[in-house]
């Protein structure tokens, strides 16, 4: 399932295990059960953020998890998670 990630200072939904930068998240369906059992995927892909060769810091624009090739706001995660972009 897809996952929109907004980084954010306010009250986060997932913090990164490395540096612990909060993100909110937008679902692609609102299911608690599924949500729930993709967090240690959205952890895991924002460890590897910090795995990556020239890292500096997560990206400051939206992203998508898994990645999305189009643009972030018109992936089916910003789109039936209702991120107000
Ligand atoms: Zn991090």
């Amino acid at each position: 399932m897809q996952v929109l990630c907004k980084p954010s200072d306010k009250s986060p939904d997932v913090s990164c295990p490395v540096c612990n930068k909060g993100f909110l998240l937008y679902w692609e369906r609102s299911s608690k059960i599924q949500q729930l059992a993709t967090l240690p995927e959205i952890r895991q892909a924002l460890r590897e953020h910090h795995e990556a060769p020239g890292f500096i810091s997560h990206p400051d624009a939206d992203f998508n998890i898994p990645s999305w090739s189009g643009l972030p706001q018109f992936s089916a995660a910003a789109l039936l998670g209702g991120a107000m972009l």
